[in-house]
């Protein structure tokens, strides 16, 4: 039965796409862009640009008013308690880079910071490079045979040497939510900092950063829809006040001489430099056409593509998936086939699906594997952009086994 996307034509790329003869399945990668999101980049644009929080002109003043509405909107995305709790940066991996050097000051040397064994390069390196320079104990939590970080192993792991916890919302490999309700308060209840990188997990729902009760919450907006070179570090008031600046320049300073600075409290403290104003503004647009649409018929729609695909790889010999995905994208392998050879027999059909390492390459080699395929879905995707992969596979190993 064909399952359509109502909101397929809201996406003008995929129709171009189409016209190139790609099926667009890498989602979790970079997502397309809706139109709202480039109507509001061209209103910005052809309207005057300005930079923000320093001119007195009346381009800046708008530039500036739309801006920090932006910043009051992914606040109220997230359920954050203040506007001035969501800091701006380039991305999650900017976000977590601030904040391995912006809390570097906490650590001690024989301090532990715990991650999990399934986190994205973003997630990892950081924290590695942060322990290596304080001489850390970086601690991995291994993972259960769901691919779910295992809460048994992670009682013992976490302990009064733990000073912080940094673990991902929704792998970015095995698609499935991690048991951060249960790994969140063995944190707190050692008094460590908790770290939530929502990369993946905030295209998927809506989800509170108070209920959560983390302290801080990560994500890009090129995987929400939205525009590229942007991301947002949402911090508990007192956890901010914790962080130290990493990057110094224009906006951040509160007083500046030769000699020494003082520097902004949160959220400007933590933005040096021109900000990206255009990105910043057309977030906003992203996420007031992603709050009009009908939440539950998302959730429905991203669930049955998510067992087509499913379906599909189960019924196919020989292909085995990493962990239990549980919604949104899966990855596999097939036994004895090299994952980059399929990979570009998809490509040359025209099937847009990610292989390699995931930016995971630990978690790869726990698997035993060097690379594997991984499809992710995006809600403008339909039940025949599967169809269009199925058929793709079916060609692929027919030549390749
Ligand atoms: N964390 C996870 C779970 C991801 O999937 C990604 C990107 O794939 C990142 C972090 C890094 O995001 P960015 O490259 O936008 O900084």
């Amino acid at each position: 039965m064909f399952v359509p996307s109502p909101w397929r034509a809201d996406f003008p790329a995929i129709a171009a796409l189409q016209r190139q003869h790609q099926t667009y399945l890498d989602n979790a990668a970079t997502a397309q862009k809706p139109q709202a999101l480039l109507d509001a980049l061209i209103h910005y644009y052809s309207h005057g640009a300005a930079n923000v929080h320093r001119a007195q002109h009346l381009p800046g003043a708008l530039a500036t008013q739309a801006f920090e509405a932006s910043r009051e909107k992914v606040a109220q995305w997230l359920n954050a308690p203040s506007l001035l709790q969501i800091v701006f940066t380039q991305g999650t991996t900017s976000a977590i880079n601030l904040l391995a050097y912006g809390l570097e000051h906490e650590f001690a040397p024989g301090d532990a910071i715990v991650i999990s064994a399934l986190e994205h390069h973003a997630n990892l390196l950081p924290w590695q490079q942060l322990a290596l320079r304080k001489q850390l104990d970086l601690v991995v939590l291994p993972l259960d045979r769901h691919g779910l970080i295992d809460v048994e192993a992670a009682r013992s792991l976490i302990g009064p040497r733990t000073r912080l916890l940094a673990v991902s919302q929704f792998s970015n490999v095995i698609g499935a939510w991690q048991p951060l309700d249960q790994l969140l308060p063995m944190a707190r209840a050692v008094g460590a900092l908790t770290v939530v990188d929502g990369a993946q997990g905030v295209v998927h729902g809506r989800h509170d950063v108070t209920a959560m009760d983390c302290d801080f919450y990560t994500f890009s907006s090129h995987k929400l829809y939205g525009p590229d070179g942007l991301g947002v570090l949402y911090g508990k008031a007192d956890a901010l006040a914790r962080l130290q600046p990493w990057q110094y320049g224009g906006e951040m300073v509160q007083m500046a001489d030769y000699e020494s600075a003082s520097f902004r409290p949160a959220p400007l403290g933590f933005e040096a430099g021109t900000p990206a104003v255009g990105s910043v503004i057309g977030l906003a647009a992203t996420l007031e056409y992603l709050g009009g649409l009908d939440a539950s018929a998302v959730e429905a729609h991203e669930a049955a593509l998510h067992s087509q695909l499913l379906r599909g790889l189960n019924d196919r010999e020989g292909i085995k998936l990493l962990g239990e995905p549980q919604v949104a994208l899966a990855s596999f392998v097939v036994e004895g086939v090299h994952n980059a050879d399929l990979a570009s027999l998809l490509t040359e059909q025209g099937i847009a699906v990610r292989a390699g390492h995931h930016c995971a390459m630990p978690l790869l080699k726990r698997f035993g594997l060097g690379g594997a395929i991984r499809v992710s879905l995006g809600l403008y995707n339909d039940s025949d952009d599967l169809v269009r992969f199925f058929l793709a596979l079916d060609k692929a190993l027919e030549i390749l086994r």
